[in-house]
């Protein structure tokens, strides 16, 4: 199997050669670009496996440039800000990239980002359903799976079934709220924050080993297939 190709850009030159040695010693293949203007014309070209993109660059910014590959790509995008109250921001500019880093990160996180995307990738590219052993059933608000049986609140169920319908996408509370409200009552952050407190407590009992529901600093919560 030849190695997963990951296109670093950076333009913190040190910064993108540690990150390249992590990659490569966790087996991957990894290249590096720190001009933006470089960065379409080399996708187009080379078609990475995954691509680490800094949102601020010189040339392009990478804002413009995840609208650009999206456009002509479903190569997965892992975005890299210096701000992490810059990330509910870029979700709700739904850009389309897969993941969100927040800057200093440890390169060993960022490995394990990209293991986490690429796997989320597999059952996509063949087009399988999710094979995690979990029934969602809509009409009595309950979850199966072979360890068990639960029973949900309503907001609870609406909850989890956005988050699992679109495994690995985070989602920010208010995207949230949106979802699971829908008569404009405002709800404060810290209630979403109770309901998937309660909803993970659930969902230990059909998923006793396995966290479902990840929190993603200063970004929201997702689902992450097991
Ligand atoms: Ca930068």
């Amino acid at each position: 199997m030849t190695a997963s190709r990951i296109l670093i850009v950076e333009d913190e030159e040190k910064l993108a050669r540690l990150l390249a040695d992590y990659l490569v010693a966790a087996g991957y293949a990894a290249d590096s670009l720190g001009d933006g203007r470089e960065v379409v014309p080399w996708v187009k070209a080379q078609a990475p496996d995954l691509v680490i993109l800094d949102l601020m660059l010189p040339g392009r910014d990478g804002l413009e440039l995840c609208r650009e590959i999206r456009a002509f790509s479903t190569v997965p995008i892992i975005m890299a800000t210096a701000r992490a109250e810059e990330i509910d921001r870029l979700l709700g500019l739904e850009l389309g990239a897969d993941d969100y880093i927040c800057k200093p990160y440890s390169p060993r996180e960022v490995v394990a980002r990209v293991k986490a995307v690429l796997r989320r990738m597999q059952p996509a590219l063949a087009g399988a359903p999710l094979d995690d052993g979990l029934v969602l059933d809509e009409a009595g608000f309950r979850v199966r799976s072979p360890a068990g049986e639960v029973e949900l609140t309503a907001v609870e169920f609406h909850l989890f079934a956005t988050l699992y319908r679109e495994p690995g996408r985070i989602f920010s509370r208010g995207q949230l709220m949106d979802h699971i409200y829908t008569d404009q009552r405002i709800v404060s952050d810290r209630t979403i924050d109770s309901h998937i407190k309660k909803l993970r407590k659930k969902l230990a009992e059909v998923s006793p080993d396995v966290e479902l529901i990840h929190s993603v600093y200063g970004a929201g919560y997702r689902y992450e297939p097991v």
